[in-house]
């Protein structure tokens, strides 16, 4: 039975409740796991109230601000962990972020400074929010990642987050050949498209979702809630076993070829 009770999970990247990351928090929550939220503080405090309305029905024990830019709240979310909650069993890592610019227009024109900043918090997060949990999670623990089709593959209005992937789907291997000895399993979801503001940011999300409907083997995308499970899954105890790996969550669309060919 996937039972997460007893387990403190820490969930980043809600931004709102079309969030994948909402999605996930909300199965764990389901599973009996203790959530603790971060969110992206803003000068003017707006996210923190929207993400903390959202939140409440989850009762999160930890609610505290975390830009993976920032090195001293990252340091002030794990030495509160340390102090609330002793032990950290589970840590989401679902956030990215690159300038619209660097998603789309000739690869080339890829300016260094956005190049750096994409590949910062999308994919160099992940290690340093591993750093931060892997002395906290003494009961061993799993790390989850989301991840997209398009670090491994060419994908239109992908660009600089294609080469951001690519790099987080990497730590994660190297990662979990690190902790596996503490007994910390990372993994990552490769979620098939769906509708949330950083997607929004991609150009033709939309025609993206229409055209996986058309050639994915179950004929549509994918729910926060279904990747929420897989997260839930991979959480507990039930994949035990399973380290390193990538899981596509995507209604099966990463094994097709010639998408889009019609005989
Ligand atoms: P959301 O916009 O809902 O979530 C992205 C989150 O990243 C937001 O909460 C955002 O905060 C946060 N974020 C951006 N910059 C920072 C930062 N410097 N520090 C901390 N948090 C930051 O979109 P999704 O749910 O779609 O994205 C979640 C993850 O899923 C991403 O890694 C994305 O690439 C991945 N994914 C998404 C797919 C999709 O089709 N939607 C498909 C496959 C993977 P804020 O909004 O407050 O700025």
């Amino acid at each position: 039975m996937l039972d997460l009770t007893g387990k403190n999970a820490l969930v980043t990247g809600i931004a709102n409740n079309r969030s994948i990351a909402w999605g996930i928090a909300q199965q764990l929550h389901k599973a009996g796991a203790n959530i603790g939220v971060t969110y992206l503080p803003d000068p003017k405090g707006r996210f923190e109230k929207k993400v903390g309305e959202l939140v409440k029905p989850l009762n999160p024990s930890l609610f505290l601000p975390c830009d993976v830019q920032n090195e001293s709240q990252i340091e002030a979310v794990f030495e509160t962990i340390g102090q609330k909650w002793n032990k950290l069993d589970i840590l989401i890592h679902c956030l990215a972020f690159a300038d619209k610019n660097d998603l789309s227009g000739e690869f080339t024109n890829l300016s260094r400074e956005g190049f750096t900043k994409a590949l910062d918090i999308s994919a160099y997060s992940l290690t340093r929010l591993a750093k931060g949990a892997k002395p906290l999670m003494t009961d061993g623990g799993s790390i989850v990642t989301l991840t997209y089709l398009g670090g491994v593959k060419v994908v239109p209005n992908y660009n600089v987050m294609g080469v951001a992937k690519s790099a987080l789907d990497m730590s994660v291997r190297y990662l979990a050949a690190e902790l596996g000895s503490n007994n910390i399993r990372v993994n990552a979801i490769s979620a098939g498209p769906i509708r949330t503001l950083a997607s929004s940011a991609v150009g033709g999300i939309l025609d993206m979702i229409h055209h996986v409907e058309k050639i994915a083997p179950l004929r549509r995308t994918v729910t926060q809630t279904e990747v929420g499970n897989a997260a839930a899954f991979l959480c507990s105890d039930l994949s035990s076993g399973i380290t390193g790996q990538v899981l596509y969550v995507d209604a099966g669309y990463e094994i097709m070829g010639m998408a889009g060919f019609v005989s």
